[in-house]
């Protein structure tokens, strides 16, 4: 069990790193921020909630949606089809928005890196973005447990007329036959969903189901299978802070999605979902603070898997 004061110490510690790092800034609205912001919640699984500093400030989602997009996903079309004839399971070693190895390999690594999570947002059944992102709307807030999250939409807008590189992505992977459907309407989805607000409470309340083998710890409502829930939590382990994941593996040891908005996702199974909001970044995009945190928290609670 954690006390108040132990996530205090916690929060004193990442602080101390916030100065080293930075805000992303190529999409041009996320440079608008206090670097040194930071903040930490835990939601136990027998529903005790623990919070410390910028817990309930928003900030976009950015990456860490691409859990969701994944079991809206395989929901769709299924775990068979998905990582057999669309995205691998494998880590890549290369930065989140990498494009060297689509040339030679014929689909995304894994579905966390940009070609990835762009190839799975266009296996999301719906007749047009409208529906798909509606879609993605209502079941976020379910596993945040928080009506109220929708769309950041400057940050979208920002996104989007800066959005490039990601755009290169979406039409190699059209041209290779791996994306399917509209590629603009596509990219419009992920930047959407990249877009979302959320505070570090919404996304401890997302890990917390996920702890808890996609059941609600407070509703007791099912809301990912168990054997989903199972397979996001591999992907986390061994993808989740992309070619930063092996350090982490090592330096905190459960499985954790990060975004550049500077959330992370963290998911101690059995014990508690984490989420922890820091806004500078370290060089591989993912929140520094936040991650000195979660290394503190590892070894007060003993909670690495190794
Ligand atoms: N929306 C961001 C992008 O596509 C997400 C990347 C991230 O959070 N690592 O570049």
């Amino acid at each position: 069990m954690i006390s108040q004061a132990c996530l205090h110490d916690a929060l004193s510690y990442g602080k101390c790193f916030t100065g080293l790092g930075q805000p992303a800034d190529y999409i041009p609205e996320l440079a608008r921020v206090n670097k040194h912001q930071l903040g930490v919640c835990i939601v136990n699984l027998d529903q005790e909630i623990l919070k410390e500093g910028d817990y309930d400030r928003p900030f976009t989602i950015q990456s860490i949606s691409k859990l969701v997009s994944l079991i809206l996903a395989l929901h769709d079309r299924g775990g068979e089809y998905l990582f057999q004839d669309k995205v691998g399971v494998e880590p890549t070693g290369d930065p989140f928005n990498s494009i060297i190895k689509l040339e030679t390999k014929t689909r995304p690594f894994n579905p966390f890196i940009n070609a990835g999570a762009i190839t799975v947002a266009s296996c999301i059944d719906g007749k047009d973005t409208e529906e798909r992102f509606e879609r993605f709307l209502t079941y976020i807030r379910h596993l945040c447990n928080n009506d109220a999250i929708c769309l950041n939409e400057n940050v979208y807008l920002s996104e989007k007329s800066t959005g490039d590189r990601n755009r290169a992505l979406a039409y190699y992977l059209k041209a290779s036959g791996i994306l399917e459907g509209d590629v603009e309407e596509c990219l419009d989805f992920y930047f959407r969903m990249c877009s979302v607000d959320v505070t570090a409470l919404d996304i401890a309340n997302l890990s917390a189901v996920l702890a808890n083998h996609g059941t609600n710890p407070f509703t007791g409502e099912n809301l990912i299978e168990p054997s989903c829930a199972k397979a996001l939590r591999a992907l986390m382990l061994t993808c989740g802070m992309y070619d930063g994941s092996g350090r982490f593996a090592m330096k905190v040891g459960f499985p954790a999605k990060s975004g550049v908005g500077g959330g992370i996702a963290a998911v101690v199974v059995d014990r508690m979902g984490i989420g922890v909001y820091g806004p500078a970044l370290d060089e591989k995009g993912n929140s520094i603070g936040g991650i000195k945190i979660l290394e503190y928290l590892a070894d007060k609670l003993d909670c690495s898997l190794f």
